[in-house]
């Protein structure tokens, strides 16, 4: 599948350089709540540990998890089905609708789903699908994807959603009170809740010992959303198990701090079985997860638990946004991800990243994201996948840095080049560190000459 560059995508978000620096502050001050609520809790580091190790555990004996969480969901009375990629997850969910006569779905949110293409597939079999969270569906109402897997709709502005609410559900005309639009989307989705045939979740946790779910909301949509439905469908990648229900407090306690800076999301719903009188259908899918745990490289990958700290804190992601990735998951977990199911389209990814490191010190479960990113750098190499535009230069600039009389003489001809050559010589399309920043100033003396000159200093002296 041959999708967009990020530089290309990216090249078209900073363009409007207002959106690019309010969009960067924006999830800043999401990361430095994230920081506030780290430093209160004295365990912060024990918990990070906790978690990775548990995941990593998990991922380890993931087949013996997986069927005592089916036989345990069994016995609480959930009907649990496999899906070996997005077809068949969306497959099994048609196949479910279909059986009750559905028409009207809501969902609440759901990366999994957004990763299978449920809603548009569903739409073309002339099913209604309504998503639920308020950034979710904001961003349906605008036929857009997510740009965060948190904060939907984090690259939109407030009057911009004015707009859209006044197009979709004729709202006052310019009126951008956040609390009136919140209103206006309440009593709109109110409508959707009572009318809908069928509740679709995503699932945060689902724990083996039990067989029971625990979906978190800040809004509250997914109980109000399979509260009225006889039926529940819960979709699941098969990475979201943890063995104990005890384990539960590790996670909670990292998850919304780590994603919002709130202490705990507002709800943490549990669900053991279906409602009295209905039914619990759980989707458990596999969409390359296996291959992914098969792969020692890139293992750690699926401790995810899908906070989205790395991304409020990547310099990349805040100053190109989540579009610019072309994936659901975008950021450096995405840039991980994207690529273990295509290479080839995704080989860009790898390399929207400065190797800073400091999506590796937020994340909850302790991913080495940035080594992954890097690990990833050298597999797209290793595959032929790099554009000659990177190759060649690296096999020039690996050629000159073995030599050291080139590099001697590339270095004079650099500082002879800054010096003397005219703007236009320098600042051209072959260029493109100078789009955007100025070239450093030509030093006096190279390196080399500095150390020359003080070693025959430290000589004359002695
Ligand atoms: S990789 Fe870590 S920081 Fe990023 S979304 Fe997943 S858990 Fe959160």
């Amino acid at each position: 599948m041959k999708t967009a560059e990020h530089p290309e995508q990216a090249a078209k978000f900073v363009a409007n350089d207002e959106r690019a620096h309010w969009h960067d502050q924006a999830l800043w001050f999401v990361r430095e709540k994230r920081d506030r609520m780290a430093v209160s809790l004295p365990e912060w580091e024990q918990l990070r540990s906790a978690a990775s190790q548990i995941k990593l555990h998990t991922v380890s004996r993931l087949a013996d998890y997986l069927e005592q969480f089916e036989q345990n969901a069994t016995k609480l009375g959930a009907v649990v089905h496999w899906a070996r990629d997005s077809e068949e997850h969306n497959q099994i969910v048609l196949s479910l609708l279909q059986k009750t006569g559905a028409k009207r779905v809501v969902k609440s949110k759901s990366m999994l789903t957004e990763e299978c293409h449920l809603n548009p597939f569903l739409e073309e079999q002339g099913i209604e699908v309504v998503d639920t969270d308020l950034g979710e569906r904001i961003v349906q109402m605008r036929k857009e994807t997510p740009s965060h897997i948190v904060l939907p709709a984090i690259h939109i502005k407030k009057e911009e959603v004015s707009e859209t609410f006044h197009e979709h559900l004729q709202t006052e005309a310019g009126n951008n009170d956040p609390n009136y639009l919140t209103e206006a989307a309440r009593n709109h989705l109110r409508e959707k809740f009572l009318a809908a045939d069928v509740g679709i979740t995503g699932v945060n946790f689902a724990i083996a010992e039990t067989g029971g779910l625990v979906v978190c909301t800040n809004e509250g949509n997914a109980d109000l959303g399979v509260s009225l439905p006889k039926m529940h469908i819960a979709c699941m990648g098969i990475e979201k198990l943890i063995p104990h229900a005890s384990d539960l407090s590790v996670f909670l306690r990292l998850l919304a701090r780590s994603a919002t800076g709130q202490p705990i999301t507002t709800y943490s719903s549990h669900f053991h079985g279906p409602l009295p009188g209905g039914e619990l259908h759980i989707i458990l899918v596999d969409n390359g997860r296996s291959n992914l745990m098969g792969s020692e490289q890139f293992r750690n990958s699926l401790k995810c638990i899908r906070c989205g700290a790395c991304m409020n804190t990547c310099p990349v992601y805040r100053r190109s946004g989540g579009h610019s990735y072309g994936t659901t998951v975008p950021g450096p977990i995405g840039s991980i991800l994207a690529p273990s199911r295509d290479s080839k389209a995704h080989k860009s990814l790898p390399f929207a990243c400065t190797l800073c490191g400091s999506c590796t010190d937020v994340c909850p479960v302790k991913i080495d994201l940035h080594h992954e990113l890097l690990e990833w750098r050298g597999e797209i190499r290793q595959r032929g996948q790099l554009p000659m535009s990177k190759t060649v230069p690296m096999k020039l600039t690996s050629w000159m840095m073995r030599s050291p009389w080139l590099f001697r003489w590339v270095g004079a001809i650099g500082k002879f080049c800054l010096r003397h050559l005219p703007r236009w010589a320098i600042y051209h399309g072959l260029n493109p560190w100078g789009k955007q920043r100025e070239m450093p100033e030509s030093p006096k003396e190279s390196f080399r000459e500095l150390y020359q000159i003080h070693e025959s200093k430290k000589a004359s002296d002695e």
